[in-house]
């Protein structure tokens, strides 16, 4: 016997807008997973990614900067030139200037690490430079799409043979075990695959939301966490509203200059050889410094911070001459107290 037919449901009627909608809603959630995926591959390796914690000072006395530059303390300082990079030396400039160096404007601008060894704390370095994949291809190791975006901008990097960080802190029997960023520029933080697993890397307050703290150039490796530099905890230094000695003994201070970037550090090495400013990309090159021009930055209020950032720089330099200036990008600059194993 054959079953009796199961009763068949009368279909609503569809209407040929449905099947178009459900497209629409599959296109659309394609994009929105196409476009996830994307902001996800971009920002791999980026710094806005990592966990962060308040990195410990010791508390803060407020003292004049006369008084700390007399009192150089046993501290020395090795510039490490880690390679050039070579691009238009105007587009680092404040967006709405119109002066700029025509002599040098393709000139190529050195890039940096400065090592600076304390004889109980040991080595830190501040800035990471350049590492070895950049002596065999012009972007390194810099993930797209900021790679892409350097090579639209024509700006190319070279870095000589044995010139890489690791390279010339193996040469120094170095091994920091802190990096302190002025700030997550690509430039700045290539070496920081090169350094010791467990160093600790320090950046100044929110500079991991800095647009390239996003954009993420890959030089952070997963699992590191960054020590934040807060200002709260420092103590007011004029110019500057608030200044850090880092240690607390009067060797390293921070400044915050933001600008340039979000969080961006000028640094302070008060050595018994006189005390050196490492302004970082506060300015890039002397030129600017000079003529008290503002960093390019990524908002007309970020240009706004970067320039009274380099005027309090400049009026900091002014009211003690005796300060060395060391620029983000100028040559030739290189200062080194040291040659050997500490
Ligand atoms: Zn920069
Ligand atoms: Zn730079």
């Amino acid at each position: 016997m054959t079953p009796p037919e199961p009763p068949t449901v009368p279909r609503r009627p569809s209407t040929s807008l449905r099947p178009w909608l459900r497209r629409i809603g599959a296109g659309l959630g394609a994009v929105v997973a196409i476009g996830a995926a994307l902001v996800i591959w971009a920002g791999l390796g980026s710094p806005s990614k990592l966990p962060r914690v308040e990195l410990a000072v010791p508390p803060q006395r407020a003292s004049a900067w006369e008084d700390v530059f007399a009192r150089g303390q046993r501290v020395r300082l090795c510039t490490l030139e880690t390679g050039e990079v070579s691009g238009a030396r105007s587009m680092l400039l404040r967006s709405d200037h119109v002066e700029f160096d025509r002599a040098r404007e393709h000139e190529p601008l050195p890039i940096y690490a400065h090592l600076v060894r304390h004889p109980t704390r040991g080595d830190v370095l501040i800035d990471a430079g350049l590492s070895a994949p950049f002596e065999r291809d012009p972007f390194g190791d810099v993930r797209a799409p900021v790679s892409w975006l350097h090579r639209a901008m024509g700006t190319r990097f070279t870095l000589p043979a044995g010139r890489s960080l690791g390279a010339q802190l193996a040469r120094l029997g170095s091994r920091p075990r802190q990096v302190y960023l002025t700030h997550v520029h690509g430039d700045h933080t290539a070496g920081l695959g090169e350094l010791p697993r467990d160093v600790e890397i320090v950046t100044g307050e929110g500079e991991a939301d800095d647009l390239a703290g996003h954009l993420g150039y890959g030089h952070f490796a997963e699992g590191a966490t960054l020590s934040e530099l807060s200002f709260a905890r420092g103590a007011p230094m004029p110019p500057f509203d608030m200044a850090i000695d880092v240690w607390g003994d009067g060797a390293l201070w921070a400044l915050p200059t933001p600008g340039h970037s979000r969080g961006h550090l000028s640094f302070v090495v008060n050595a018994e050889s006189g005390p050196v400013l490492l302004v970082g990309d506060a300015s890039h090159y002397a030129w600017a410094f000079e003529r008290g021009i503002g960093p390019r930055g990524p908002s007309a209020s970020d240009e706004a911070a970067g320039q009274q950032s380099l005027d309090r720089l400049r009026e900091l330099v002014r009211a003690h001459p005796s300060l060395r200036v060391v620029y983000g990008h100028e040559a030739p600059q290189v200062i080194c107290e040291i040659s050997t194993t500490p």
